[in-house]
């Protein structure tokens, strides 16, 4: 059952707003500067940037999910849509048949609308957005539609962390709950494994706007994630994401009080086994240090930790 009590963030906003934040996002697609990349691309005259995508949503597959964090999934799991393509170019991808190679159909953004309903009809917490970044105009213009016709479950905004402040900004009072990923804290390392050099530096001034926007997480009487930020940080071999430095920032910029997820699933896939140190798993031990390392920052909830 969802909560009837609770009221997502765009259905408080002013009437009009969300309308005119789908155009301010559209036009972003004129000349595209809706990710750190900047490809500056006309999407709406077909031209394609780093993400190969265009002006009409792009999807891979959508269903409740029950692989996703606690909060998210309750009873009936997270509506999850998953986007066709990426920002991103990270050559050890888990999913990298849909972001690399483009499995994904384009559709309609009343045909996504009415996916979204749907997700909500089987029950589903929330309205799971997964890579979403690349696409978000066409999210935003699918939403506003869903949303006139009864859709009412919070927006998860699952993304990569490569994320614009302007994008971010654009999306206050629309996102209830965020989950980017912290990837990297070493540029050297984002160039060479995700071809995004810049990636550290707009990664940390996306979660403090994300955070400013919908504070630390906050979840209902069942342990149902409402609104706030939770954070993904998948630990890879021999320190290559800089997870100390990561955990650092998270401490001591964010709160403390940040729901991460610590994630040990990393294996090699894509073009990740011709790239050591990424062509192993990690091992318990540096799983263990991990951990060790949010638990001294004083960090309150982890993932699978009981404190
Ligand atoms: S969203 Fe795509 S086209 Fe736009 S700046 Fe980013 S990678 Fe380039």
């Amino acid at each position: 059952m969802n909560d009837h009590t609770f009221t997502p963030a765009y259905l408080q906003l002013r009437s009009g707003a969300l309308s005119d934040k789908v155009r301010e996002a559209e036009e972003t697609l004129r000349k595209c500067t809706l990710c750190p990349r900047e490809c500056r691309v006309d999407r709406t005259a077909g031209e394609k940037g780093f993400c190969r995508t265009g002006d009409k949503p792009f999807i891979s597959s959508y269903s409740p999910h029950f692989g996703e964090e606690k909060p998210l999934i309750g009873r009936f799991g997270s509506g999850t849509i998953f986007m066709g393509k990426c920002n991103l170019g990270c050559i050890f991808c888990q999913n990298y048949s849909i972001s690399h190679l483009g499995e994904g159909i384009e559709m309609s953004f009343e045909k996504l609308a009415d996916i979204m309903l749907s997700l909500q009809n089987e029950g589903c917490h929330n309205i799971n957005l997964v890579t979403p970044t690349h696409q978000m105009p066409m999210l935003l213009r699918s939403l506003l539609i869903a949303s006139e016709k009864g859709l009412r479950l919070p927006i998860v905004y699952n993304c990569g962390g490569y994320e614009s402040l302007h994008s971010i900004q654009l999306l206050e009072g629309v996102v209830d709950i965020y989950m980017p990923d912290f990837k990297y804290a070493d540029p050297a390392m984002a160039k060479k494994y995700s071809g995004a050099e810049n990636y550290p530096e707009f990664a940390r001034a996306a979660l403090k706007e994300m955070h400013r926007q919908v504070g630390d997480l906050l979840t209902d009487k069942r342990g149902i994630a409402m609104r706030g930020l939770l954070v993904r940080h998948l630990v890879l071999p021999e320190r290559v994401a800089g997870t100390a430095e990561i955990i650092k920032f998270i401490a001591h910029e964010i709160s403390k009080n940040t729901y991460i997820n610590i994630m040990d699933q990393y294996h090699p896939c894509f073009k990740a086994f011709d790239h050591p140190p990424l062509n192993r798993r990690i091992t318990a031990k540096e799983y263990a240090e991990a951990l060790n390392l949010a638990i001294k920052a004083g960090i309150k909830r982890i993932d699978g930790v009981t404190m």
